[in-house]
């Protein structure tokens, strides 16, 4: 069985302090689990600031990390904004790109985030690239084509025979405790699923995001194409998240 994969968003939360103390936690109980990194591939985004305590803590262990957003060069006159190559340079593996709170809060668009895992696949990182849709466009019957689209856009031009996590997270799932139904995540990762081996990608996983928690976990991680999750909240304490992992 292929392992599932966890990835933890602590978003604009924890201090390097709390991150260490996650990181420390984390180690010490899945040390107790056995064959724990056999079932499960952790992944961390910790905030920027606390990107260099999550590496130094993970140095030499199964658990993986990276930052929750990337500007689309890497380096030069972007005050403010945070590089690939100094997150690489950190040993980071993987990149957050196109979270629905960049886009929205943030606004980028789909070129800008095309150009994030362009740069990310350059350097040899692997994107978890963000997609989903918002209450509007469910409720007018267009979760599908916006999915599509989104995925199109971001991933022009990339390099199809690299490792690429997508995870779908409806943007009206996120952080409100209204979780999709199984119906509905599987017609989504269904679809994605078809439509990127159509597209001759050649390892594609799918993770689902928004109000995973531990009560849910174990329906939502049986439906065919869910490989894993990207989770919020319950990522916060290293309780809930090892709940979460622990279904796999
Ligand atoms: P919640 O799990 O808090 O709903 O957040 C989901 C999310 O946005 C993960 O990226």
């Amino acid at each position: 069985m292929a392992k599932k994969i966890f990835a933890a968003n602590w978003k604009l939360n924890k201090t390097p302090e709390e991150a260490r103390e996650f990181v420390i936690n984390l180690k010490n109980e899945t040390f107790k689990i056995e064959g724990f990194f056999d079932k499960c591939e952790v992944i961390l985004f910790p905030s920027a600031f606390s990107l260099e305590a999550v590496s130094t803590l993970c140095a030499g262990t199964a658990i993986g990390f990276g930052p929750q957003n990337i500007y689309s060069q890497n380096s030069g006159a972007f005050t403010g904004e945070n590089s690939a190559e100094v997150a690489k340079s950190l040993r980071s593996e993987f990149i957050l790109i196109g979270h629905s709170e960049r886009r929205e809060i943030f606004k980028e668009a789909d070129a800008d985030l095309n150009k994030k895992h362009l740069l990310t696949q350059q350097l040899g990182l692997t994107s978890v690239f963000c997609i989903g849709e918002n209450l509007e466009q469910r409720e007018a019957g267009k979760t599908l084509e916006v999915c599509l689209a989104q995925l199109e856009k971001g991933l022009q031009g990339a390099n199809k025979s690299e490792r690429l996590i997508v995870a779908y997270e409806p943007v009206w799932a996120i952080g409100t405790g209204k979780v999709a139904t199984v119906e509905q995540v599987a017609e989504v990762h269904q679809k994605l699923h078809d439509e990127l081996v159509s597209k001759g990608y050649a390892s594609v996983q799918l993770l689902y995001g928004g109000s995973v928690k531990p009560d849910n976990a174990a329906e939502l991680l049986k439906i065919n194409y869910v490989d894993g999750f990207l989770i919020g909240g319950a990522a916060l304490k290293v309780e809930s998240f090892l709940q979460i992992c622990n279904k796999a």
